[in-house]
């Protein structure tokens, strides 16, 4: 027998539609890219994303053609979420720190029909330009006043003529709920990207789950401020959520230094920010530095990699904001895991609390996960064994975009098919996952793992510690050995012994690193995590001091 509910479809349109209807006068503000703070509505957000529709059709792009993006968290973004995606067609956020080369590689991959940029992005361009083989308009994200001249070969098109060129009567099609909407490349340290293609019902089920309490708990009642960008798996899902909930939504632009975030927070009076660790660090220091306090913060989630134990105490202890980690992957749409306290745990002293704190967290209803061997064998949850991260779940891939590298998933002995996240991780009694490294990041020592990212968090309680990573190097008796590679502070010192001394007593003495490399930077990715393969790659050279 079958329900008898309504069979309205999950669509991304009817985020901004609900928006519009039910709290269309809440703010929706960027610091925009021509330097100003520009304020709009989730209301004007929908009239315009209406007419920059009629724009996409006029210029002929049909349904589920790619429409790219080179664009930092504004509204004019905003608005090309809701249009693109809202008529069917699907956003392809592109990160604009990738080398020119790949941009090419991936819109070419994607098969783009048109590429919207913000003006920062001019450069980048007049690169792809020539490269690109199936763009047939570039649309510069800003008003006539601005406009640039059009590069060679190209004739570049006014975002704000768009807009005004078209009428804001649109009828959102009601499409197939499964119907792509969004697609995103992971940042692939290795070989080409791969693109993750969701669909509305994933992206709708996604923003339903984030919003909820143990989740990132948000609200009509919450001014949220995305500083992850909209380029990389849509802000975490955070602009679509903000919408769905009425929240106020602020958006920094390309403004990410510390003292640009604080100002903007302090302003706006945001509640909740959303953040990588590095970012994370430039606020702390210019909060730190010019001994102010944040007023109106109520809390941040912090992921894209492990959040250090040292940056969590600062926020809760120093400042009062809670710091929420949360864990994910572009696979995932891509939030997987956020760290929310359980009943259990309130009565504990506060080191104990921060040690759970620390964890990547616990997963919520939609993914599913486990710990496996490599034979493919379950793991305890003990929180001491370690193995193979897999997960599952309406919002998690099935495969990347064009088939590209085959099937992904993993079948269990029950026939259930799981995505490996290559990630290496334990889980405890009370479903706490916590990242013990990537997989290729392990370090194997006599046949043991050891934690890099254990042995990294340690680093960075330092006080002359900037950052910190530790890598295997190959070793003639134990396979492996954790090298210990730092950047210091400016202005601050700290010797070999100094810096290997803070291990005593924190970790078994077989894993403290046997050496430490004091260099001048450690190579960022494009969404600014540490590649440690380029630092293995840089130190295969290195030679152990004699014993
Ligand atoms: P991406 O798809 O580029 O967002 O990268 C996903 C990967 O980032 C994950 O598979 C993890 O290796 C890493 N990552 C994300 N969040 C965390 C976290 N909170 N702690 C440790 N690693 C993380």
């Amino acid at each position: 027998m079958q329900g008898l509910m309504q069979d309205v479809p999950l669509l991304v349109s009817s985020l901004i539609r609900h928006a519009d209807r039910h709290h269309g006068d809440v703010e929706v503000v960027s610091r925009r890219v021509e330097g100003d703070i520009h304020r709009t509505t989730y209301r004007e957000v929908h009239g315009r994303a209406r007419r920059l529709a009629n724009a996409l059709d006029a210029l002929g792009v049909a349904l589920s053609d790619r429409v790219a993006t080179l664009a930092w968290n504004g509204y004019r973004h905003l608005e090309l979420y809701y249009a693109v995606s809202g008529k069917g067609s699907v956003l392809h956020t592109i990160n604009p720190r990738l080398a020119p080369e790949q941009i090419a590689w991936i819109a070419n991959h994607a098969e783009d029909r048109c590429l919207f940029f913000d003006l920062t992005f001019l450069p980048i361009v007049e690169k792809i330009a020539p490269l690109m083989k199936t763009v047939r308009a570039v649309v510069a994200m800003t008003d006539r006043e601005h406009m640039p001249p059009s590069p060679p070969g190209v004739e570049l098109l006014c975002y704000e003529e768009l807009v005004a060129a078209h009428g804001d009567r649109y009828a959102w099609p009601e499409l197939d709920e499964h119907l792509a909407s969004s697609l995103c490349y992971t940042s692939g340290t290795t070989g080409h990207p791969k693109g993750a293609l969701y669909s509305h019902r994933s992206t709708l089920l996604h923003t339903f789950a984030i919003t909820w309490p143990d989740v990132m708990n948000l609200s009509a009642r919450d001014t949220i401020m995305p500083v992850v960008p909209m380029f990389h798996v849509n802000a975490w899902g955070i602009p679509y959520a903000a919408t769905m909930t009425g929240a106020k939504l602020v958006l920094p632009g390309c403004a990410l230094d510390g003292k640009s975030v604080y100002e903007l927070m302090e302003a706006e009076k945001v509640t909740m920010a959303a953040g990588v660790p590095t970012v994370w660090q430039n606020l702390l220091a210019y909060v730190g530095q010019n001994g102010l306090r944040f007023t109106s913060m109520q809390r941040t989630v912090i992921g894209g990699a492990a959040l250090p134990p040292a940056m969590l105490r600062t926020f809760e202890e120093r400042y009062g904001v809670a710091a929420l980690h949360a864990w994910g992957m572009t696979e995932m749409s891509p939030l997987g895991t956020l760290c929310a306290l359980r009943p259990q745990h309130a009565a504990l002293p506060a080191d104990d609390a921060f040690a759970i704190k620390a964890k990547q967290g616990r997963v919520f209803h939609g993914v599913d996960m486990k710990i496996v061997d490599d034979a493919g064998n379950d793991l305890p949850w003990d929180g001491a064994a370690f193995g193979n991260l897999l997960v599952r779940g309406p919002c998690v891939v099935r495969e990347y975009f064009q088939g590209e590298g085959g099937d992904p998933l993993v079948t269990d002995a029950e026939g259930l098919r799981w995505f490996p996240t290559g990630d290496v991780a334990t889980i405890d009694a009370d479903g706490y996952m916590q990242i013990t490294d990537r997989s290729k990041d392990v370090i194997k020592s006599g046949g043991e793992w050891i934690s890099s990212i254990d042995l990294e968090n340690i680093a960075l309680t330092h006080p002359a510690v900037a950052m910190a990573a530790c890598i295997g190097v190959p070793h003639p008796k134990w396979d492996e050995r954790p090298l210990l590679v730092v950047v210091l502070r400016p202005g601050a010192g700290a010797t070999r012994d100094e810096l290997l001394r803070i291990y005593e007593g924190r970790v078994p003495k077989w894993q403290i690193p046997d050496d430490v490399a004091i260099v001048d930077a450690i190579p960022l990715g494009a969404t600014g995590k540490m590649l440690k393969n380029k630092l293995r790659e840089q130190f295969a050279g290195y030679r152990w001091p004699a014993p």
